[in-house]
């Protein structure tokens, strides 16, 4: 039985290189399950192609009544973009088609060296409720292309992730919450896989003070769950961000397919609550407000 808030907070929809679903049936599925509130997500990635910010990066913005294109350069090169003010054309539509569920318009947006510069110049004046911002790329290489854990252990692996996290979040201030913290986790192949909190302590607790500092949050991921009974970031993570007095905080399924909209949200809830918290986080605006569980 429902008694709970439930909220989606991270979904890829058609507008993401990556996913086919649309939008509206995002919202009559999350109807259908209860939900009361969606936050749509899709990608914004814009140094897939290694390149620094400057006269390069100009180039990617093709202008057909503001439209970015989306360009693959190759598998691991992609430049993902789509047109804001028609997404958000669409997003005003299902609000009034579904007065029951509030719809969010937000976006996941690649962390990357300069990404802070192309933002204020390219993005910063579009209307976004919430700003998703995620660590998908390491020096120039995403762990989702494979390689990532050949030539380094685990542990330096995920330090080296952890320090450029670090290192983009403090030169970048336009966004509500980080996305999946131990994202390179998915992609060890070893039989631990996981990111343990005690052996990269002092990185994780700089940047979960430099995000309470800010007042920005942590997503709590979901889609590790089925297969290592974990989240993105680890419980251990969760927890010392509730330690630390972190109060932002959401919950994502990250789905790219209809079936995975608000999986294990209830259960991500309860584990939630149960490191501390008693609140969820909404945004408007890109401002955070407090929603009791
Ligand atoms: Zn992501
Ligand atoms: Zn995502």
């Amino acid at each position: 039985m429902k008694t709970k808030y439930l909220h989606d907070y991270h979904i890829h929809t058609e507008y993401s290189f990556d996913c086919h679903v649309s939008m509206n049936s995002y919202c009559k599925k999350a109807v259908e399950l209860g939900l009361n509130e969606i936050c749509f997500t899709d990608h914004i990635d814009l140094f897939y192609d290694r390149k620094p910010v400057g006269a390069d990066a100009e180039k990617l913005v093709v202008n057909e009544s503001g439209k970015m294109k989306l360009t693959y350069i190759d598998d691991c090169r992609q430049i993902i973009n789509f047109d804001f003010n028609e997404r958000q054309r669409e997003i005003g539509l299902l609000m009034a088609q579904y007065p029951q569920l509030r719809i969010v318009s937000g976006v996941e947006i690649g962390l990357a060296p300069g990404m802070d510069l192309f933002f204020d110049r390219y993005i910063k004046d579009y209307h976004f409720d919430y700003i998703l911002a995620s660590q998908h790329l390491i020096n120039g290489q995403d762990p989702y292309c494979g390689g990532f854990f050949n030539d380094r252990s685990k542990d330096e692996a995920y330090q080296e992730y952890l320090m450029e996290m670090y290192a983009n979040l403090k030169k970048f201030d336009d966004f509500c919450c980080v996305g999946h913290i131990g994202y390179p986790a998915r992609f060890c192949s070893e039989e631990d896989s996981r990111l343990h909190i005690k052996n990269h302590i002092d990185i994780i607790d700089e940047t979960l003070k430099l995000l309470i500092e800010k007042g920005h949050g942590i997503e709590v991921n979901t889609v590790g769950y089925k297969n290592t009974g974990d989240w993105f970031p680890p419980y251990s993570i969760i927890q010392r961000f509730y330690q630390l007095t972190g109060e932002v905080i959401t919950i994502g399924s990250d789905c790219h397919s209809l079936d995975r909209l608000g999986q294990y949200n209830e259960v991500a809830l309860q584990m939630v609550e149960a490191a501390g918290f008693k609140y969820l986080t909404s945004f408007y605006n890109k401002k955070p407000q407090y929603v009791k569980i």
